[in-house]
């Protein structure tokens, strides 16, 4: 497979309905790939497919509502995947939800299954279903799980948010040096805050500058440069911070 243009190849992208999934589904329309898009929120998917067919009107979206952390799910959005193009050669795993920055031991215990369960089970889930898929086909593919510095740096008061991102970091590695064989690569992203819908609900009192922070766009150009490698490269991390001073992200 020629990495150096992106052109017909398949994508699936979790969270697109927003913030970075949103950039990211803008910037792989740009790439001419076909993008299956997915989150829990249909109307969201439909309006970011909407604003990307008007500066792309020949892209091809399809919006396809799951959540990430039910397995049967994520296997029938595969499957549709598969269904409609017959392949898939990028899995942008993104989706992921962050609690209120809070002590560990005012968690609840809904916050502390929802957070692993979106944000470290849900891109099991979707790797497990891919992979074989991938590798049957024999042509390698790329497998990007939007990570954070959360996942590299523990912060606290973000304890069950680093818990889940530390988990994805090892998740990722184990599950990259598994497939490098099979011309597979699977990294990860760790951007520092990034101005998004997540960032408005993790503070009780205190207003962050958004203005200094990371635009969703940077981190859909860092995994522009990830998949846009030649075969025989493999970028296997990217950091990318703002030049906020070090905070929870
Ligand atoms: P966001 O603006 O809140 O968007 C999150 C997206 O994920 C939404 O489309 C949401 O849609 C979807 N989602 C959440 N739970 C889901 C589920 N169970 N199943 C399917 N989709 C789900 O968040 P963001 O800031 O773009 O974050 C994207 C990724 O970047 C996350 O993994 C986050 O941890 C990471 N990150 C963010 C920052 C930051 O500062 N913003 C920094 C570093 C890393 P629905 O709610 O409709 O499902």
């Amino acid at each position: 497979m020629t990495t150096l243009s992106l052109q017909d190849q398949v994508a699936i992208v979790t969270g697109a309905g927003k913030g970075i999934g949103a950039a990211l589904v803008a910037m792989l329309a740009d790439e001419g790939v076909k993008v299956m898009m997915t989150a829990r929120t249909a109307a969201d998917l439909h309006a970011v497919q909407r604003d990307v067919l008007a500066k792309h009107p020949t892209a091809q979206l399809m919006v396809f509502p799951a959540d990430v952390s039910d397995a049967e799910a994520v296997h029938s959005l595969v499957h549709a995947t598969l269904d409609l193009w017959g392949r898939v050669d990028i899995v942008v795993n993104n989706a992921g939800v962050a609690p209120k920055f809070q002590l560990f031991q005012e968690l609840s215990v809904s916050d502390i299954d929802k957070t692993i369960d979106i944000n470290l089970k849900g891109p099991m889930y979707l790797m497990k279903a891919v992979l074989p898929h991938m590798i049957h086909q024999g042509e390698g593919g790329t497998i990007v799980n939007i990570n954070s510095i959360a996942g590299s740096i523990p912060f606290a008061y973000s304890s069950v948010y680093c818990a889940s991102k530390f988990g994805l970091k090892a998740l990722t590695q184990c599950v990259a040096d598994e497939q490098r064989m099979n011309n597979i690569k699977v990294l990860g992203i760790y951007p520092g805050e990034v101005h998004t819908p997540l960032q408005y609900q993790l503070r009780d009192h205190d207003t962050p500058d958004y203005s200094k922070m990371l635009d969703p766009e940077n981190v859909a150009e860092a995994v522009r440069y990830a998949l846009k490698q030649p075969d025989k490269s493999f970028v296997r991390d990217i950091v990318i911070e703002s030049l906020l001073p070090s905070s929870v992200h």
